[in-house]
């Protein structure tokens, strides 16, 4: 028992679950969460204590009607943010932002200044002045841009964004202001995450009030979007992780014969959480709640190792911010207790994948969710109103949408059998869908009043308590009050397609109130009428896209064509479709992306693709050269040499099992070996040509099906080969040695 791996098993099954310095209160329990929630945010409480009044309400101002900030009040809430940061142990300040490599990014600064002069002497104070926090300026030039710095200028800056509230990040031995900001090309192009999410918010918020308007709610001043996403994520212990270089590098197993217990006793799902495991979860929750992030559930997955955190829904900017922030928190908390965290959207062959359930509604300015059928009949349409709005985002903006999930890691999971499909389409319950279906055959003719009542309008808020989430197989679900989409990736940054679904929503709701201003306008006397009319068309005009059957069936993909629904399989393909003008025009219509920064996340998203999908291979190469084949030649030795032995001695050996084993190793080897020879040849194509989207089709259809038949052969070969000189954790023991 000395090979490095069998080494691990032993350490990994000692490990105990890890205490930490929680706070306490007097009698030993410990503290409750409402002493320390937010302890680490510069909230909107904080900052009313701390600023003078008058800066204060400047501040609120810009939050809430997007005035715009002065210099003087800039410098004002930069002092205070110092102070409080230094007075927490804080040395250092960051922009912390999101640029299109999906993960965040920050380059700290020191708070001390080292150069003030006193009264003729030089002096070292913490200072930070409102420049300072306003805007920074990283080196941009090895953040991905797409193409659009050659096009313009190398520099990038940051720019703060009030809207999500500064705090501060503990490390080892210190801690960090970190300021949460956009990320902005010298011209102004967005260079990140953020900066779209911000205008699609912004669109939706125009549209939206504009559409309220006309439906007869003439006093919202603004409209939001929300999300709650659930976030599933797998622990391995970091010791089997180490010995692992493809989970190391590419974040996947890229081989790895399947466990004998797998997850078909379903006994994982919702069962209890193991001992270590929970010890991690009640750190990384303590830290959520420092930083103000409110997780509210814990639970084990359907794979085994899986889990799932979700947080209460915020607005979409501070819940993406959240998510992101959560994602980094879940990872650095994992390592103290030996796990790794790995986000990745298919870590394992044969077993479920995680994804990032995003949650999303929109609500008004006055709390009220505009998908939540409410009292009166009036509520009610309006929900109708806004139902037939996210039909029709789903339905016009299908390839946007599925470009939004598209990505080498989430590829491995849509699709397969426990994930949605690639086929966009969505669920709205049974109920509602009868009344969906009513409406779009009754009659405009008769009086409004009756015609809500005889549509089962004044029944729906049983409609929406009835249907909770029967159906778990749709990409995009309505789950009472809420739509689900369930295709974004568990290693995503949500902001992509959070921002693509508000834009798309916002497209709608400016079509449908360009519509509904000419009935009106031919018509004024008969709002609620007009609206029923314009709903029957948009439910009539999208029913395509509703579908409550079984997503994971064969027979859903047959009727989906017959629909006409796109079938985007992989991101190559999802790419070349939204390439097309008429499939992301929307996005600059609402003003949410300029030509040139639709272009750049094109770009940016294929280049990631080719990476991603190049760097497996070569690790998928290392990995069989110096691990796999070296050991199967040396079992091959010893099986050969055992069969000779036996030969001799029974004169014969012809036809025994003994032969059949010692050919399935050789030809096993072969095929590693043969298989090895012609990825490099697929690799060396593939760097060929200077058509990137070529290649990206190339890598998808011939490197990763041959990826996963080399795949096979070496997990056969697994099988065969002296468990003691294996050297690769097992499946087995990263998903049940705990
Ligand atoms: P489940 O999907 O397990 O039935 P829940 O109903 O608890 O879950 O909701 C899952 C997530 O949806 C949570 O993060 C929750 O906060 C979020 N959510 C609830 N209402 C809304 C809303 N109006 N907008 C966005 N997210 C919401
Ligand atoms: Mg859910």
């Amino acid at each position: 028992m000395t090979s490095p791996r069998n080494l691990a098993r032993l350490d990994v099954s000692a490990r105990q679950p890890r205490t930490f310095d929680a706070p306490r209160l007097p009698d030993g329990h410990r503290a409750p969460v409402s002493t320390y929630f937010g302890r680490h945010v510069l909230d909107l409480i904080k900052l009313r204590e701390r600023l003078p009044r008058e800066v204060y309400n400047a501040l609120l101002s810009t939050l809430r009607h997007g005035t715009i900030l002065t210099r003087e009040v800039a410098d004002t809430v930069a002092s205070v943010a110092r102070d409080w940061a230094v007075s927490h142990g804080a040395t250092h300040f960051t922009h912390w932002f999101q640029p299109m490599t999906g993960l965040t990014a920050e380059k700290h600064d020191s708070f001390a200044d080292l150069n003030v002069q006193i009264a003729g002497e030089l002096r070292v104070l913490e200072k930070f002045s409102g420049s300072q926090l306003w805007q920074s300026e990283p080196d941009a030039s090895s953040f991905p841009s797409g193409g659009m710095r050659s096009t313009f200028e190398a520099r990038g800056y940051t720019a703060w964004d009030p809207s999500s509230p500064m705090f501060l990040v503990e490390s080892t031995n210190g801690r960090t202001l970190c300021i949460p900001s956009a990320y902005i090309s010298y011209h102004g192009h967005s260079l990140d995450h953020k900066t779209p999410l911000l205008r699609s918010i912004e669109a939706l918020s125009r549209n939206a009030t504009a559409f309220l308007k006309l439906l007869g709610d003439v006093d919202v001043k603004a409209v939001s979007a929300t999300l709650g996403c659930e976030q599933e994520y797998f622990l391995v212990d970091r010791t089997h992780h180490a010995l692992r270089p493809d989970l190391v590098l590419s974040e996947r197993t890229l081989l790895g014969a399947s466990s004998a217990r797998h997850q078909q006793f379903e006994d994982h799902y919702f069962g209890s959480i193991p001992a270590r495991v929970l010890a991690f979860m009640e750190e990384m929750e303590y830290e959520l709640y420092r930083l103000g992030i409110p997780v509210r559930t814990r639970h084990n997955e359907v794979a085994p190792m899986q889990f799932e955190m979700a947080p209460i829904f915020e607005d979409v900017n501070l819940a993406n911010d959240h998510n992101v922030l959560a994602m980094d928190v879940a990872r650095r908390v994992a390592l103290r207790h030996d796990f790794v965290c790995v986000l990745h959207e298919k870590p394992y062959a044969g077993i479920n994948g995680s994804g990032k359930h995003c949650n999303w509604s929109m609500s008004t300015d006055r709390g009220e969710n505009l998908l939540d059928p409410g009292k009166t009949p009036h509520q009610n349409l309006r929900f109708l109103a806004f139902m037939a709005v996210c039909l029709k985002a789903v339905h016009d903006h299908a390839v946007a949408l599925r470009w939004s999930v598209s990505g080498a890691n989430n590829d491995l999971r849509l699709g397969a059998n426990e994930a949605p499909p690639a086929i966009l389409s969505a669920f709205v319950g049974e109920q509602l869908t009868g009344i969906l279906e009513r409406l779009m055959k009754g009659e405009a003719s008769k009086d409004p009043e009756h015609f809500l009542i005889e549509m089962g309008v004044a029944k729906l808020p049983s409609v929406a308590k009835d249907n909770t989430d029967r159906n778990r197989t749709s990409p995009f679900a309505f789950t009472g009050n809420k739509f689900e989409f369930r295709a974004v990736g568990s290693s995503m940054n949500c902001a992509v397609p959070m921002t693509v679904l508000t834009a798309a929503a916002a497209a709608a709701l400016h079509e449908m109130s360009e519509r509904l201003k000419k009935k009106l306008d031919s018509d004024p006397r008969h709002r609620d009428q007009a609206v029923a009319e314009l709903l029957r068309e948009v439910f009539t005009e999208t029913a395509t896209v509703r579908f409550e059957g079984n997503g994971y069936s064969e027979e859903w993909k047959v009727e989906a064509a017959r629909r006409g629904l796109p079938n985007l399989s992989d991101t190559p393909a999802a790419l070349a479709e939204v390439m097309k003008p008429e499939n992301h025009r929307f996005l600059v219509d609402t003003g949410v992306l300029s030509q040139l920064e639709v272009d750049a996340r094109f770009n940016v998203s294929a280049e990631r693709y080719l990476k991603q999908v190049t760097l497996e291979a070569e690790t998928l190469l290392d990995v069989l050269t110096s691990a796999v084949v070296p050991v199967a030649e040396r079992q091959l030795a010893a099986t050969g040499a055992a069969w000779r032995v036996l030969s001799e001695a029974a004169g014969s050996a012809k036809g025994s099992s003994y032969g059949k084993r010692v050919t399935a190793l050789a030809s096993g080897l072969e095929a590693v070996q043969d298989g090895v020879a012609r990825i490099q040849v697929v690799l060396a194509e593939s760097h060929g040509g200077h058509d990137e989207l070529a290649a990206c089709r190339m890598l998808s259809s011939k490197l990763r099906p041959l990826m996963q038949e080399v795949r096979e052969a070496a997990d056969r070969l697994e099988t065969l080969i002296d468990d003691e000189t294996w050297p690769l954790p097992k499946y087995r023991e990263m998903l049940f040695v705990k």
